[in-house]
C-alpha cells in the first residue's frame, strides 16, 4: 500500500513540474512515506529521517504515512526540520504541501483530500488502489485508527486509470486494499469479482493480480472467478494469522481454521493451478504451545505456496495492547523460527514442482520476472516486458530458473 501511495504522489508532483531525483543528498524536497505496522519499522525510519536531514541539511522535508497519522504534530518538536506530516487519507494534497513546504511555510499538518485518479506513466507492474481504510479492528492492528474507515473508489474512476496506464505501456495491475473483498461500487452496485472482469476487457492488460483479502469475506463468486477469468494471476493471498480457534477469537478475525481450510478446499477444487500465500503472526498474548501446534498443522494442512511469519508486536491504542503480552520474546524466537522453516519447507516443494514444466511468466524487469503464481523466475536474455510460457530447468534459492 505504501509503495502505491508513493507512486501516486509521485505522479501528483510530476504532474507539476517536480523531477524525481535518484539522489537524496541532492533533492531539494525529500518525502519519506512510513508505515507504522510494527514498532521495528517506525524506528528504522526515525533513524533513516534523522540521518537524511543531516546528510542534506538544505532539502525541504514531509513525512507521510500512517506514523505521521499516528503522531501528528508531536513530530514537528522531535525534528523542528520537518516542514509537514501528511496523514495517509491526505496524500492528495501533496502537490500543495510540497509547494507550501518548498516556499518555506513549516509545520503543516496533514490537508484534506479524498483518492482519486492521478495520470502517471506506467511500469510494466503498477499498483491500482480501489479501496482505503478498513472497517474490521483486529485486535492488534492500528490501520482502522490509522487509514481510517472503508472507502471505496469508483469503478468508472478506477477503470480509467488502468485504461491510462495500459496506453502508458502497463501489462499488469495490482489492485490494492486493505480489504478488497469487501469492494462495492456505489453507482452500479457491482462487487470486487465484477470490477476484476471489468478490468479484463482492457486492451493490454495480460494479468490482473489483487491484494490483500479477508477469509470471512472471500466469496464463492471470486473463487469462480479463478476458473473464469485467464487474466486473473493464479495466485490468492489470505492472511490466516493463526490456526488456533482461541487466538483467532481473541484477535478478533471472524472466521475459525476450519472456516479457512473450508476456503482452501473450494479453492483447490475450482482452480487446481492457484498458489496459496498467507500471513501468520507467532507470539500474539495467551498462545499456548498447542495453540502455536495447531497453526503449524494448519500451515501443513493448507500446503501453502508462501508464508510470512512475524512475531507478535503489540502497537498502542489497539484491543490487544492491553492484553498481557505473556509470550516471552524467547519464545516467540522460537515460534517464528520453526514458522519460518516449514515455511521454507514447503515453498521450495512447490517451486521443485515446476521443475520440467512451463509457466507463464512476466518480466518486470531485463532477466527477472513473476509467474503467474507470483514465483520469482529468472531467464537470461528475457527482456521487461516480455511475456509468455518459459520453461523451468532449476530452482535456485526461491527463484525458478528458466528457459
Ligand atoms: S483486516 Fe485486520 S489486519 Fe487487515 S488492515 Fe483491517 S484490521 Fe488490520
Amino acid at each position: 500500500m505504501n509503495a502505491a501511495d508513493s507512486s501516486v504522489m509521485r505522479g501528483i508532483l510530476e504532474n507539476r513540474s517536480f523531477e524525481f531525483s535518484e539522489n537524496p543528498e541532492e533533492a531539494d524536497l525529500i518525502i519519506f512515506n512510513s508505515c507504522s505496522i510494527r514498532e521495528h519499522a517506525e524506528d528504522r525510519m526515525f533513524s533513516n529521517l534523522g540521518l537524511a536531514m543531516k546528510k542534506n541539511p538544505k532539502a525541504a522535508f514531509i513525512l507521510a504515512g500512517c506514523t505521521a497519522k499516528r503522531h501528528g504534530a508531536k513530530l514537528f518538536k522531535r525534528f523542528p526540520h520537518l516542514g509537514a506530516v501528511v496523514a495517509p487519507s491526505e496524500l492528495f494534497s501533496i502537490g500543495e504541501t510540497a509547494e507550501k513546504v518548498l516556499s518555506g511555510v513549516a509545520g503543516i499538518e496533514a490537508l484534506e483530500g479524498g483518492y482519486g485518479f492521478v495520470p502517471r506513466h506506467g511500469g510494466v507492474s503498477e499498483f491500482v488502489v480501489i479501496q482505503t481504510g478498513c472497517d474490521n479492528y483486529c485486535s492488534y492492528c492500528v490501520v482502522p485508527f490509522l487509514r481510517a474507515a472503508e472507502r471505496y473508489r469508483p469503478a468508472e474512476d478506477i477503470l480509467r486509470e488502468v485504461r491510462c496506464l495500459a496506453a502508458s505501456g502497463t501489462k499488469e495491475i495490482v489492485f490494492l486494499g486493505q480489504n478488497v473483498n469487501s469492494y462495492r461500487d456505489e453507482k452500479t452496485g457491482g462487487d470486487f469479482t465484477d470490477l476484476l472482469a471489468r478490468a479484463a476487457e482492457i486492451d493490454g492488460i495480460l494479468r490482473i493480480r489483487f491484494l490483500t483479502s479477508h477469509p470471512k469475506d472471500i466469496s464463492a463468486k471470486l473463487i469462480d472467478e479463478f476458473a473464469r477469468n485467464p487474466r486473473l494471476a493464479r495466485h490468492l493471498h489470505l492472511p490466516v494469522q493463526s490456526g488456533s480457534d482461541s487466538v483467532l477469537r481473541a484477535m478478533n478475525r471472524k472466521y475459525t481454521s476450519a472456516d479457512y481450510l473450508g476456503i482452501v478446499e473450494k479453492l483447490r477444487e475450482s482452480a487446481k493451478d492457484v498458489a496459496l500465500t498467507t500471513d501468520v503472526i507467532v507470539g500474539f498474548p495467551g498462545e499456548t504451545d498447542s495453540d502455536f501446534a495447531d497453526t503449524l498443522a494448519l500451515i501443513r494442512k493448507a500446503d501453502f505456496d508462501g508464508v510470512y511469519v512475524f512475531k507478535y508486536s503489540p502497537r498502542e491504542g489497539t484491543a490487544s495492547f492491553r492484553m498481557e503480552d505473556d509470550v516471552t520474546e524467547e519464545v516467540k524466537k522460537e515460534r517464528l523460527a520453526a514458522g519460518l522453516a516449514l515455511a521454507k519447507e514447503l515453498a521450495l516443494k512447490k517451486r521443485e514442482a515446476y521443475i520440467g514444466q512451463k509457466a507463464e511468466t512476466l518480466f518486470e524487469n531485463d532477466d527477472v520476472g513473476h509467474s503467474s503464481q507470483n514465483y520469482l523466475v529468472f531467464k537470461k536474455g528475457a527482456k521487461a516486458g516480455d511475456f509468455g510460457q518459459v520453461l523451468i530447468k532449476a530452482v535456485s534459492g526461491f527463484r525458478l530458473m528458466a528457459e
